[in-house]
């Protein structure tokens, strides 16, 4: 079945109204997960039910609260071909996402109090109720020379800081910014990359990146970024008190380690990791297209998908270039793992749309990046159904995991609360939809899941009591 046709006209925007009576409730913020009803008035949840025995099955409707995403480009001011605010919101809600934190990689970057304004304008003026944050630049123009005006950021809104594909190469000046997002209680968003090992990478270093002649990116240039910041955010954070250093998409298992050992130290580190490095690995440039969890062998290493003759489609996909690269299936594995033990925080989905023209080039000249708002829920519920990960920890990692990461913006955040504006998404578990260009709200082109069968169709998403999204076939 395909499905995700724009919702009708008019009905976007409209205080929601919802009756279910035999739904699997999944409310990570009161630790319960269960059969119930839920109704939802004029916008406001005005009655939440936990039944025993019986109503609802998880492999039936499931309702949960709205989903946070903690990294999106909207690519909107400077490249609206690729996503305007708009069409970012409108993708958003069909993935079930009731909030987005916007990285302020746009042209120009979001480094000034105006731009923060002129965004949240842009979200008002868009007619979706889904809550966007944006997060300001750490430096000016994400130059890496001088701190950015954090101050005058946060008071016009902004929900953190992040200098995201432009990591902060130099320690002083990333210490210095750890303090001042510190002192203003938001946190510092970093893209851990060693930039010396990476100029000019194509792939992950490893047998595929060898065998397609493709420019390696070591693991250790995101391991060897994550033992610096941990290093002098251990510094920092014994001065600031309110120092936080929120690590994003992160793809290999050296760096969860570090994090694992930061944690149990009890430095205020969180991270994410996105679905893409949890579900797909490096042998999908190949040709390959089994998960990453298929790709591996019984003691846990990466196989040979040319002797396991696994290459079904064409080499080179230039929608699989992401930074970072899509690592081993041994990598992907760690991440499923730091994921179900807690050590990951977050499911952020790094939504970097493209226009055809910057995707449709040779593999290592197109721009990496992959528009993930809208295959999120569907990927991960592909991880689900391994029994490596739990649907609570992936609604827990989509919800209350991302509302802790943001601190103040993410208050009240992550919920399903009797009484409050409605903040839900609904979808059914089991509903397979297929992946196409017309089914997809985004304007970014290229996702390497086009024409696959995803489990877990969105129905209905709802945000600030406002309905967000709703699946015509469904209403
Ligand atoms: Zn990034």
């Amino acid at each position: 079945m395909s499905v995700g046709a724009p919702s009708p006209a008019g009905v976007v925007g409209r205080s929601a109204d919802l009756e279910l009576s035999d739904a699997w409730l999944v409310d990570p913020a009161s630790g319960r997960e269960g059969g119930g009803e839920i109704v939802v008035r004029d916008g406001i949840v005005e009655s939440l039910r936990w039944l025993d025995g019986g109503a609802g099955r998880e492999d039936g409707i499931v309702v949960a609260p709205g989903f946070i995403d903690l990294h999106a480009h909207l690519r909107d001011p400077g490249n609206e071909a690729a996503e305007t605010v708009a069409s970012g919101l409108a993708a958003a809600a069909h993935g079930g996402f009731t909030t987005v934190c916007a990285m302020p990689n746009t042209t120009p970057p979001i480094d000034h109090a105006a731009m923060v304004a002129a965004m949240r304008a842009a979200a008002e003026s868009s007619g979706s109720p889904v809550r966007l944050l944006p997060f300001g630049t750490a430096t000016a123009g994400r130059a890496g020379e001088r701190l950015a005006a954090l101050g005058e950021l946060a008071a016009a809104g902004a929900a953190g800081f992040s200098d995201d594909g432009a990591p902060i190469q130099d320690g002083e000046l990333f210490r210095n910014a750890l303090a001042y997002a510190g002192m203003l209680g938001l946190p510092l968003i970093d893209h851990p990359e060693d930039g010396t090992l990476t100029v000019g990478a194509e792939a992950h270093d490893g047998l595929v990146a060898t065998v397609l002649g493709l420019r390696g990116c070591p693991a250790a240039a995101e391991a060897n970024a994550v033992a610096r910041d941990l290093a002098l955010l251990a510094e920092v954070a014994a001065e600031v008190p309110g120092a936080r250093l929120h690590l994003t998409h992160l793809s290999t298992a050296a760096s969860l380690d570090h994090v694992r050992r930061a944690k149990a130290a009890g430095l205020p580190v969180t991270c994410d990791v996105t679905p893409h490095h949890l579900a797909l690995s490096d042998e999908w440039l190949a040709g390959a297209r089994r998960w990453a969890w298929q790709a591996l062998d019984d003691d846990g290493a990466a196989r040979d998908p040319w002797r396991d003759a696994a290459l079904v489609a064409a080499p080179y996909d230039s929608a699989l270039r992401v930074n970072p690269p899509l690592r081993s299936a041994t990598d992907a594995a760690a991440c499923l793992a730091a994921l179900a033990d807690g050590t990951i925080d977050a499911i952020a989905t790094d939504h970097a749309p493209h226009t055809e023209v910057d995707k449709a080039v040779e593999f290592g000249l197109a721009r990496p990046g992959i528009a993930g708002l809208e295959t999120a829920l569907g990927v991960l519920l592909e991880a689900v159904d391994t029994g490596k990960v739990t649907l609570r920890r992936v609604v827990e990692a989509l919800t209350t995991g991302p509302a802790r990461v943001l601190g103040p913006a993410g208050v009240g955040l992550g919920g399903l609360i009797e009484g409050a504006p409605a903040e839900l998404v609904v979808f059914d578990r089991s509903a397979r939809w297929t992946v196409e260009s017309s089914s997809l709200h985004t304007r970014g082109h290229g996702s390497p899941l086009l024409g696959r069968s995803l489990p877990g169709r969105v129905m209905l998403t709802i945000a600030q009591g406002r309905v967000a999204f709703e699946d015509p076939e469904s209403a």
